[in-house]
């Protein structure tokens, strides 16, 4: 969470040439537009949705990158032959994702590719309770389930020492 992940996905996005590339993000992720991708920080651009249920790429002949942003929405049973038979057909594919989840569990397909890519970037967001490089992410609600989506009001982020704190504080 907060690690800069959808912003370097975006500023990598800037360094394709126009038409040659799409973005997709998953249709769970509804949170400010279905049609528009807009980061954190605010940086908008238009968005293919691809159904996480059955993620199918109907793609013109100029593309030759896929990117997608928010890959643990993704089973890794589903997408990876998905994506294995793009790169079959000669496509680049990056893909931005959360590895584990609040609760420390892998989240998603992100893990399992992230073993199997050719290039893997780690970002880290700041701990909210000492500053230090964090490497989790924690929920302040008390819902338990996986896929809540949400911004800096659900989650935060937090290094190794704090998570149980702040984790701890969050059950309230
Ligand atoms: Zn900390």
């Amino acid at each position: 969470m907060f690690s800069g992940k959808t912003t370097w996905l975006l500023n990598y996005e800037k360094t394709l040439p126009k038409g040659t590339y799409e973005l997709f993000k998953p249709t769970i992720d509804t949170r400010y537009s279905v049609h528009e991708y807009v980061s954190h920080d605010g940086h908008r651009l238009p968005a293919h949705n691809l159904s996480v249920k059955d993620p199918i790429f109907k793609l013109n002949p100029n593309i030759q990158t896929i990117l997608i942003d928010e890959l643990n929405f993704f089973d890794p049973k589903v997408i990876t032959p998905v994506l294995k038979e793009q790169l079959k057909l000669g496509k680049t594919i990056i893909v931005a994702g959360l590895l584990y989840d609040f609760a420390k569990n892998p989240f998603g397909a992100t893990l399992s590719l992230s073993q199997k890519a050719d290039k893997f970037i780690q970002l880290f967001a700041r701990c909210d309770r000492c500053g230090k490089r964090a490497s989790e992410s924690y929920r302040k609600t008390t819902s338990q389930e996986q896929f809540l989506l949400g911004a800096q009001d659900v989650y935060g982020a937090s290094c190794k020492r704090c998570w149980a704190i702040l984790s701890r504080t969050s059950e309230k």
